[in-house]
C-alpha cells in the first residue's frame, strides 16, 4: 500500500499531544466498522488520548463477543444525551469505514454541530466526500480494518498491536474479504495479517465466533429465504429476494439475522448478480446488493437506489412498498442489461 508519508506525519502531528477523540462508522455497523473502530481506539488510548467510539445503531448480537464492544456507544439507545456532548466536545473526529457524514444518518444533525473538530476520514469506499481535512481513502484496499493496520504500523511500528487490537482488526479483515475469498487480495495484506498472527490471535476461535455463533432462527430463517424466496430474472443470471418484518417475527428474527444472505445466490454459477430487501423500523426497505466480476453494483445502487458501496458489494434504500421495490429492481436491472452493464 503506497501511504502518503506525509500524510502520516500530519496524522502524528494531530495527536502528538492529548486529545479528545471520537470515532465515528456506518449504520448498520459490521464487522469491518467495529473492528477498524475499535482497534483505532485503543491504539490511541494507549497513547494516552480520551477516546470514545460511537455507532448510529445497534451491531448484531454475534459480534459482541469482539474485544471492547462493551465501550461502544449506541446513539439510537442514548436517552441522556451523551453522543451529543461527546461529539459537542471533541479536538477530532475519526470516520472510519464510511465515505460520507450522510451515511450517519440520525447523527449527522450531531455531527454538523461541531464545527472545530478537525476531520480524519480512514475509509476504502468508492468516492469519498469532500467533508474531511485529513483524508485516508483507499478504494482498492479490502476492508477498512486492514488501512488501519498500515496507518498504525507506519505511524508507530506493530508494537503497538495487542492481541485484543490484533483480534479486533483481523474480524474487520475476513468479515469484508468473505474469511479471505473476494475483493482485493494481495500479499502486502497477508503481511498484515502475519504481523497480527505474531501477537497470538486464535484465528479458529475468532471464525467459529463470526461464523458459527447464530440462533436457530437464523438457519431455519435462511432456510425459508433460499427455498421460497429467491427469484431469478435475465434467464437466471440475476437473483433477488425479499423479506417483510412480518416473515422475520416468524423466525425469532433479532437484527443481523439476515446479513450475508445476499451472497449465497452468488454460489449459483449463472448468478452474476444478487439482491436482498429487507423491511425495517422506520418504514423504509433495505437494499443490499452484491456481485462477480465486472458487474459494477456501486453505479447500480447510485442510480437505482440512492446509495453506494464498492464494485461488488452496495447498497441503498427504497421507500416505496415492498412490491413496487421489486418491480422497480426488476426494471432498473432490465435497464442495465440493456447498456450491457450486466
Ligand atoms: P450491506 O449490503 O452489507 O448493507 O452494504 C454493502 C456495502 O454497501 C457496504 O460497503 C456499505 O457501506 C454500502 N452501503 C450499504 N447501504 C448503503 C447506503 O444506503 N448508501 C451508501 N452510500 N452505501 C451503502
Ligand atoms: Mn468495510
Amino acid at each position: 500500500m503506497n501511504l502518503d508519508l506525509a500524510k502520516i506525519e500530519t496524522f502524528k502531528e494531530l495527536f502528538s499531544q492529548p486529545k479528545r477523540v471520537v470515532i465515528l462508522s456506518h449504520t448498520n455497523p459490521d464487522g469491518d466498522a467495529i473492528g477498524s473502530s475499535l482497534a483505532l481506539a485503543e491504539v490511541l488510548k494507549s497513547l494516552g488520548h480520551t477516546v470514545n467510539c460511537i455507532l448510529p445503531n445497534r451491531f448484531p448480537y454475534y459480534l459482541k463477543w469482539m474485544p471492547k464492544s462493551d465501550s461502544l456507544i449506541i446513539h439510537s439507545l442514548d436517552k441522556l444525551g451523551i453522543t451529543q456532548s461527546v461529539i459537542e466536545s471533541a479536538d477530532v473526529v475519526i470516520c472510519a469505514d464510511m465515505s460520507s457524514l450522510s451515511r450517519l444518518e440520525a447523527l449527522y444533525e450531531i455531527i454538523s454541530t461541531n464545527t472545530t473538530a478537525k476531520r480524519v476520514l480512514i475509509d476504502h469506499h468508492l468516492s469519498p466526500s469532500d467533508e474531511f481535512d485529513i483524508v485516508f481513502s483507499f478504494p482498492e484496499s479490502s476492508s477498512t480494518a486492514y488501512l488501519v493496520h498500515e496507518i498504525l504500523k507506519t505511524a508507530y511500528g506493530k508494537g503497538v498491536f495487542t492481541k485484543d487490537i490484533a483480534t479486533l482488526l483481523y474480524v474487520g479483515m475476513i468479515t469484508d474479504t468473505g474469511n479471505f475469498a473476494f475483493s482485493t487480495l494481495n500479499s502486502d495484506l497477508f503481511h498484515a495479517v502475519a504481523d497480527l498472527c505474531e501477537t497470538g490471535i486464535d484465528i479458529p476461535r475468532i471464525y467459529n465466533n463470526v461464523y458459527n455463533s447464530f440462533t436457530e432462527g437464523r438457519a431455519r430463517l435462511f432456510g425459508y429465504v433460499i427455498n421460497r424466496k429467491m427469484k431469478t430474472i435475465l434467464n437466471g443470471r440475476v437473483a433477488y429476494m425479499s423479506l417483510t418484518e412480518n416473515e422475520m417475527r416468524k423466525f425469532w428474527f433479532q437484527q443481523g439475522d439476515s446479513e450475508g444472505f445476499v451472497n449465497y445466490p452468488l454460489s449459483i454459477k449463472k448468478v452474476k448478480m444478487s439482491a436482498m430487501f429487507s423491511e425495517q423500523q422506520g418504514g423504509f426497505i433495505r437494499v443490499s446488493l452484491r456481485s462477480h466480476g465486472n458487474v459494477d453494483v456501486n453505479t447500480f445502487a447510485r442510480r437505482y437506489f440512492n446509495g453506494g458501496g464498492h464494485l461488488n458489494a452496495a447498497g441503498g434504500k427504497s421507500f416505496m412498498s415492498m412490491e413496487q421495490t421489486i418491480a422497480h429492481y426488476v426494471a432498473s436491472v432490465e435497464e442495465y442489461h440493456k447498456e450491457g452493464l450486466v
